[in-house]
């Protein structure tokens, strides 16, 4: 038996912050995950924000850093197109990560700061026995148990972990999109520098996206609600590229799939001895999709929570809701509001949003941040101003 004060169980970025944040607070960490090359394969579009690295104290490394985004364009079912790349402040552009990279840089991150990291571990069942979670784990054929007083569950969007403990982590069909995405080359972008974001039918409630890696290389993807579209996710994806222009020549070297939990935070984000991050947790905006800024700072927090539990030795739920506070304040708020954006955009059909980007093309845009699109949006939609007047 393997003893530690935390156990974080998925080396995604939320799993390796929380890592690094408890080791650097002075706990014992053991971080796990099933892959054997973190952050590998990546189920991401690899788009954060400037604001969202520095918020966390990351500096940009050119090693994972691999295109800087000047604008972003977004597409009407029409083709009618609205360009927000010039002279705009751009608070919310950002940057195109390589995952692959990335991950592991953080776990990297993590270690350096004293966890020990295991790869190839899979955690397979836990169980409560005392003042502690014991997870049975298998790496190469073999069985183990890892004793610890505290279990941070960071294992993505299939979580188990929560579920396991008792906690309420299920994401409803409606609030999860399928995403699918292939990286391609020889895409014919019109600036190879800006996001490219397509909306309608082609994608029943989510969106397309072309986010340029190099001058012809780019992730083109999509997500959609299952229980709101037609087809496969594969299928939407293979007839946005035939129609795209951008995308009609160009070739796949990889193929991404992976579900996007977007119904705003769980209730539930802490038990005795437990706390969930990350996906796991549906810290995802509900209106992009993002998830990594989200994940990697309830990551910070639940670092820094479990880390001072341990100083204490209360691993109470009571002691440990310190965690849901600061998650509370720092991402409800946000979440709350990205949810009805996104079930008022949901409700919009193909003729709407046409009209909607018609207007846009006369809209002076002060900057680039979902905030201004949506006073915007407020500004020229009568039924927008009715139900998102007062939310920004
Ligand atoms: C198609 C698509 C595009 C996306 N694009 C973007 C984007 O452009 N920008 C953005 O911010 N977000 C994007 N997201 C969301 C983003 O990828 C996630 O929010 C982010 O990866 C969440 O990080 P995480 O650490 O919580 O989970 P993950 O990154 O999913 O990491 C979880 C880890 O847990 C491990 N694991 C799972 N179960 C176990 C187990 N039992 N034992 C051990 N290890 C386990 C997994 O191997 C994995 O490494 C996208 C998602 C999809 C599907």
């Amino acid at each position: 038996m393997i003893e530690t004060d935390i156990l974080v169980v998925g080396a995604g970025p939320a799993g390796s912050m929380a890592a690094k944040h408890g080791s650097l607070n002075g706990a014992d960490v053991i971080l796990i995950d099933k892959k054997s090359e973190i952050g590998s394969p990546k189920r991401c579009a690899e788009g954060v924000s400037k604001e969202g690295l520095k918020f966390l104290g990351i500096e940009p490394k050119p090693r994972w850093v691999v295109k800087e985004i000047e604008g972003i364009r977004l597409v009407a079912p029409d083709g009618t197109d609205v360009w927000l790349n010039d002279e705009i402040k751009l608070p919310e552009a950002g940057y195109i990560l390589e995952r692959k990279i990335f991950d592991k840089h953080m776990a990297m991150d993590a270690g350096r700061a004293g966890a020990e990291i295991k790869v190839k571990t899979i955690a397979k069942s836990l169980k409560k026995e005392g003042d502690s979670y014991i997870v049975t784990c298998e790496s190469m054929g073999k069985e183990f148990n890892i004793k610890a007083k505290i279990l941070i569950g960071a294992d993505g969007p299939e979580s188990h972990i929560g579920r396991w403990a008792g906690l309420k982590t299920a994401t409803k069909a409606k609030d999860m999109e399928s995403g699918i995405q292939f990286e391609m080359c020889n895409v014919k972008m019109i600036d190879p520098n800006v996001l490219e974001f397509y909306f309608g039918s082609i994608a029943p409630g989510g969106y397309a996206w072309i986010f340029p890696k190099e001058d012809d290389i780019a992730n083109v993807g999509l997500a959609v609600i299952q229980s709101k579209s037609e087809k496969t996710a594969y299928e939407y994806l293979v007839d946005f590229v035939k129609t795209c222009p951008a995308t009609q020549d160009a070739k796949i070297v990889e193929l991404n799939v992976g579900g996007d939990p977007v119904g705003g935070m769980i209730k539930d984000l802490s038990a005795d001895n437990i706390l969930i991050i990350g996906d796991a947790a549906s810290q995802v905006n509900p209106l992009t999709g993002g998830g990594i800024i989200n994940g990697m700072t309830g990551g910070i927090f639940a670092g820094e929570v479990a880390a001072k539990a341990i100083k204490e030795g209360n691993y109470s739920k009571k002691y440990l809701s310190k965690y849901n506070e600061l998650c509370e304040d720092h991402l409800g708020d946000k979440m709350n509001k990205y949810l009805k954006v996104r079930d008022y955009l949901d409700a919009l059909n193909n003729d709407e949003l046409n009209s909607i980007a018609v207007a846009f093309q006369d809209v002076e845009f002060t900057e680039i941040s979902t905030p201004e699109l949506i006073k915007n949006l407020v500004k020229i939609s009568p039924k927008a101003l009715l139900k998102l007047g007062k939310l920004f």
